[in-house]
């Protein structure tokens, strides 16, 4: 599957596509990225239905085998589920992204009747203060009441948790409530930088590197995970400073991926921000513009020297001040290099010595939403 889609990627067959289908939303998290409010959209539109559907007629006919539908809450969208129904009728591994706090027992059945490839849903806490300190609402007992008529109607969702300074206290209790419910729980502590129109700024919603080094350590350890035994660093060790691969983004996005946001804006990465629009432009123009877009896109210096970079979870372009997009952030390798002094990630002895390279799977996404 890895030289597949290393194929794929080096003949640019978008082949993994995102499609965010609302920046409305039933919570109003502190940290998000994406949220808005009908106000905050103004004179903007969402897509309609019958947009979407043309885009998910057109992203098969050019490649894609798996889908992500996101937000925002993306069963928001008045035609989640005729989008939803039409990517599943081409055989597309389909992934739904949701906080699950206004599923219905019909929903549960529509999605038990023609199953997605998965539900992911994002955990914010366990315990109803997290929550509302969080996300605005005491949502904690109908998620979970949720996640458990999910696993009754036979479908397996996926926690993910988002971490931040309002929840990252509850992160042992939420690491052993996934194991109560025999799920699998992803989680993230590298947030994304909010989109200028929600009015947030990361400066207001990051943790400090010891607090999310230590409630990470103490999730571990909540599960009797064993950390690893590093040698303390003080600084960034250098690598190789003249790799190939160090100057330039080894994931899919513009190459085997893309993301048509809720207002018809194209860009190659849910996190990169564009002005490309699928009004103003064909798919093709839109497609070849987004691949234009991530080759220009600079690799911050620090981090094409930096050999912890293949367990960073700082995505190359989050780490770029947007004022100094060729240096990365100071903060988020003070991140990596408290969680690697608390043993939390290490290196594959493969990338002692090497750059990450083409053919490594690029990390897994833990959606902010
Ligand atoms: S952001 Fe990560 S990869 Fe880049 S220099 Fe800092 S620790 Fe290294
Ligand atoms: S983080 Fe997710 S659940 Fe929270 S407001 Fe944003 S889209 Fe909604």
């Amino acid at each position: 599957m890895t030289e597949l889609r290393f194929q794929w990627k080096k003949q640019r067959v978008p082949y993994d596509i995102f499609y965010e289908l609302t920046p409305r939303c039933t919570f109003d998290c502190k940290m998000c990225y994406v949220h808005l409010t009908r106000e905050q959209m103004g004179e903007r539109k969402e897509l309609s239905t019958e947009e979407w559907l043309r885009i998910v007629d057109r992203s098969v006919k050019e490649g894609m085998l798996y889908c992500v539908l996101t937000g925002g809450e993306c069963m928001l969208h008045e035609g989640f589920w005729q989008i939803y129904e039409r990517i599943l009728s081409y055989g597309v591994v389909l992934a739904v992204n949701t906080n699950a706090y206004a599923l219905t027992d019909e929903d549960i059945a529509r999605f038990a009747a023609n199953p997605p490839g998965g539900i992911r849903i994002t955990l914010y806490g366990a315990s109803e203060e997290a929550y509302e300190r969080l996300t605005g609402r005491r949502a904690f007992g109908r998620v979970v009441e949720n996640i458990k008529k999910l696993k009754a109607a036979g479908l397996i969702p996926k926690l993910a948790a988002t971490l931040t300074p309002w929840n990252m206290s509850d992160f042992p209790a939420m690491m052993v409530l996934a194991r109560e419910l025999g799920l699998r729980l992803g989680y993230t502590f590298h947030l994304t930088a909010a989109n200028k129109d929600t009015g947030r700024q990361f400066e207001d919603y990051r943790g400090t590197p010891e607090e999310i080094a230590r409630w990470e350590l103490a999730g571990w350890k909540a599960v009797g995970r064993v950390p690893f035994q590093n040698e303390p660093i003080t600084e960034l060790p250098a690598r190789m400073p003249d790799d190939p691969n160090s100057v330039r983004l080894t994931c899919e996005a513009g190459r085997g991926s893309y993301t048509v946001h809720w207002d018809g804006r194209f860009s190659p990465c849910l996190n990169i921000p564009t002005e490309l629009r699928l009004q103003d432009m064909s798919y093709e123009e839109a497609w070849e513009a987004a691949g234009k877009m991530v080759e220009r896109l600079p690799i911050p210096v620090e981090c094409q020297s930096c050999r912890l970079r293949p367990v960073c979870a700082n995505c190359a372009l989050t780490r770029q001040d947007q004022n100094d997009p060729q240096h990365c952030d100071p903060y988020r390798c003070a991140v990596t290099v408290a969680r690697w002094n608390a043993g939390l990630i290490t290196l594959h002895p493969k990338h002692v010595n090497d750059a990450p390279t083409e053919e490594d799977d690029p990390e897994e996404m833990v959606h902010q939403g």
